[in-house]
C-alpha cells in the first residue's frame, strides 16, 4: 500500500494563486487560520500589499507573479520549498474574464482566457506535482466553474477554461494518486467579488434565478471548501469536482 508522508494541518504550507483579493484571498485567509503557512501569489503588487495587512500574520507571506509565467511559476514553487521546506498544498485560482459571444470573439480574448486560467493551472500543477511526488502527499486544487460544468452564453473562452481544467484535473489525479498526491478541482456558482460585479444588472438577476438558494455565495463558502480538500479531512478524496453554488448544479 503507498503510504503517505503527510504532515498535520498545521504544519502544511500552501500556495494560493490569485491570492489578493475575491476568493483567492478568503482562501488564503482559511487556511492560515487552520495553521498553515500561506504564500499569496497576484499579478496585482498593491492589493497583496493590502492583503498581507488583512491577513495579520508573518504566517502569511506575498509574491507578484504573473502565472500566464512559465520559468516563473517554477522559481516560485522552488523559492518555496528552499524557504519553507516543503510544498502541500497549490491552490490554482487566478483566473479573468473576457466575455463575448462565441461570433464576435477576438483571438486576443480566447487565448488571453485559455492562457491565465487553463495554462497557468498546469503550470502551476505539473511544478506542484514534482515536489508533491517526491514528498509523497500534497493536494491540489484547481478552480474550476459552473460555467465549465454547463457552458454559459457570452463566456465560450472561459467555459472551455474552465472545463479544460476538470479533464486536467482528473488525468492528474490519476496519474498521481499512488505517491498520495490528490488533484481535485472546486466549481463555484455565482460568488460576490469583483469579477462578479462588473456583470450587468440584468445578466444578475438572470442568474439569480438559476440559483435554488436564492443567493449568491461569498468567497468564505469557497474557501471553506478548499481548505476541507486541502486538509487530512480528505485524504481519500481525489478527482473530484465539488460544486460549492447554492444547488446550480445537480
Ligand atoms: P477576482 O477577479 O476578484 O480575483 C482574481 C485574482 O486573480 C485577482 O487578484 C487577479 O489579480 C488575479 N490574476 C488575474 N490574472 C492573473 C495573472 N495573470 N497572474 C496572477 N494573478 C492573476 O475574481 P474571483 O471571483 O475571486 O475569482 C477567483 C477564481 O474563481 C477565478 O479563477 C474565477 O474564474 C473563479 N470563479 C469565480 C466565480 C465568481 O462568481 N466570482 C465563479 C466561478 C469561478
Amino acid at each position: 500500500m503507498a503510504k503517505s508522508k503527510a504532515v498535520p494541518d498545521n504544519e502544511k504550507v500552501a500556495i494560493v494563486t490569485g491570492g489578493a483579493q475575491g476568493i483567492g484571498l478568503e482562501i488564503g485567509k482559511e487556511l492560515l487560520a487552520m495553521g498553515m503557512t500561506v504564500v499569496a501569489v497576484d499579478i496585482k503588487d498593491e492589493a497583496l500589499a493590502e492583503a498581507a495587512s488583512e491577513a495579520g500574520s508573518d504566517k502569511f507571506h506575498t509574491r507578484t507573479l504573473d502565472v500566464t509565467d512559465a520559468a516563473g511559476m517554477e522559481k516560485l514553487v522552488g523559492d518555496v520549498v528552499e524557504q519553507h521546506g516543503r510544498l502541500d498544498v497549490m491552490v490554482n485560482n487566478a483566473g479573468i474574464t473576457r466575455d463575448n459571444i462565441l461570433v464576435m470573439m477576438n483571438d486576443d480574448e480566447w487565448d488571453a482566457v485559455i492562457r491565465v486560467n487553463l495554462t497557468s493551472a498546469f503550470y502551476g500543477t505539473r511544478e506542484a506535482a514534482k515536489v508533491m511526488m517526491r514528498q509523497r502527499c500534497g493536494s491540489i486544487v484547481n478552480m474550476s466553474s459552473f460555467s465549465g460544468l454547463e457552458g454559459n452564453r457570452g463566456q465560450g473562452n472561459y467555459a472551455a477554461s474552465k472545463a479544460g481544467m476538470i479533464g486536467m484535473s482528473k488525468s492528474a489525479a490519476k496519474e498521481l494518486a499512488k505517491r498520495s498526491v490528490r488533484v481535485n478541482c472546486v466549481c463555484p456558482g455565482f460568488i460576490q467579488t469583483a469579477m462578479t460585479d462588473a456583470v450587468p444588472d440584468e445578466a444578475k438577476q438572470m442568474a439569480m434565478q438559476q440559483i435554488p438558494m436564492q443567493r449568491m455565495g461569498q468567497p468564505g463558502d469557497i474557501a471553506t471548501a478548499v481548505g476541507f480538500l486541502a486538509s487530512e479531512a480528505s485524504s481519500y478524496i481525489t478527482g473530484q469536482t465539488l460544486s460549492v453554488d447554492g444547488g446550480m448544479h445537480m
